[in-house]
């Protein structure tokens, strides 16, 4: 394993690829976040499954009141990297993690009414708050792959009167049912439908998760409205109410950069650089998405592919205002969210490094992939 370091570059100097994380582009995010929650009374904790790059905690915890997770490994890394308020949550829990998830956590909150049998006594025994998953059967979501009310969803529970049943052993609820949701008239009409479905049971708990999928930081999104229904919502049942946003936070906060390694021309310009949509992007074909390249103008365009040997590894098609050749530079946007916590070394392909720009300008090196560590991802 090579130690972290912690060298000084400029974007010239940097090998790539590399993911660079700017810390101007994230505070932005920040700020919002931070406003929203002093004006709407919630908590706010970081989703680890969208981005979970612990150089940059360290500003990330000034904004936000802590983690929560999806797995045993991103409770832990919350807790020894983030701190503050730790939530847990699992689809499912085996026997040999929940002990240590009940150590690690704040609260444990369970996908499903099973689980909370199997597991409630030991949380209680440790004093651990916990809650439930609720599945509302309503979502605002563009994709049915991410669609937690699709048909036969198992992503919580969804039956009034079962849960009523066992609402004692509860503390609060968590609901995620919102993707990428940009809209706030859709926020708060889903909000009202959870009201009158599950009103009698948020009354009956002291706090209420609603999960990630707001767009908050979008250009132009009403915070005060958000701010003051959320209020109102909390205020209404007697509930904190936590958020849990991925993507609104790390949207925008990093770029893959990459290097153009040949230029071929079959009918198309195609450059291949040193990286490749499905080890380093791999949203881009699970949503069948093109990258973001900007400005994205001029009279030069290539189709920018990867250097992986699947057929369909490419980035997207751009216009640029010279043309490419070998050693140009490119940097691929939106490369935070989604994006930095699902690379893999598939191909073999050099996993990118990783630095941070830092407030002042500075770009940073922290941390540099080896032929070492690959092999030991494989046996
Ligand atoms: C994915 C997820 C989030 C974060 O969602 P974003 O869309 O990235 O804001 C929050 N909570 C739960 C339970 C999730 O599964």
């Amino acid at each position: 394993m090579t130690l972290p370091i912690q060298t000084l570059q400029t974007l010239q100097t940097l090998q790539t690829p590399c993911y660079l994380i700017d810390k101007s582009a994230l505070q932005t995010n920040l700020q919002q976040a931070a406003r929203l929650r002093a004006l709407s009374g919630a908590r706010i904790l970081l989703a680890l499954k969208c981005f979970a790059s612990w150089p940059v905690f360290d500003l990330m915890r000034e904004y936000l009141d802590g983690t929560t997770s999806s797995s045993l490994f991103e409770l832990k890394l919350g807790r020894e990297k983030f701190g503050g308020e730790t939530h847990a949550y699992s689809v499912a829990w085996a026997d040999h993690e929940i002990d240590e998830a009940i150590r690690q956590a704040d609260k444990i909150i369970f996908n499903s009414l099973s689980q909370l049998a199997r597991y409630a006594d030991r949380a209680k025994a440790a004093g651990i708050p916990c809650g439930l998953r609720l599945n509302p059967g309503v979502s605002v979501s563009g994709f049915d792959l991410a669609d937690p009310a699709r048909p036969f969803s198992r992503l919580g529970e969804s039956d009034a009167a079962r849960i009523e049943a066992v609402i004692d052993q509860l503390d609060g609820f968590m609901i995620h049912n919102n993707c990428e949701n940009h809209d706030y008239a859709r926020f708060d009409t889903l909000l009202t439908r959870l009201e009158e479905d599950y009103g009698h049971l948020l009354q009956q708990v002291r706090w209420v998760s609603l999960g990630g999928g707001i767009h908050f930081t979008a250009p132009g999104y009403p915070l005060d409205a958000l701010a003051g229904r959320l209020r109102r919502f909390a205020e209404r049942h007697g509930v904190q109410v936590y958020l849990e946003p991925g993507e609104a936070v790390a949207q925008g906060a990093a770029t893959l950069e990459v290097t153009v390694l040949d230029v071929l021309h079959n009918s198309k310009a195609l450059a291949i650089v040193d990286s490749s949509t499905e080890a380093h992007m791999l949203d881009l074909l699970i949503y069948r998405q093109p990258a973001r390249i900007e400005p994205n103008a001029g009279p030069h365009r290539y189709m920018i592919c990867g250097k992986t040997c699947l057929a369909g590894d490419i980035f997207g098609e751009y216009d640029f205002p010279a043309p490419l050749t070998v050693g140009s530079r490119l940097s691929i946007e939106d490369a935070a969210a989604y994006t930095m916590v699902k690379k893999n070394w598939f191909n073999g392909i050099h996993m990118p490094s990783i630095a941070v720009r830092e407030l002042d300008g500075q770009v940073r090196l922290v941390r540099e992939f080896d032929y070492q560590e690959y092999v030991a991802s494989l046996g």
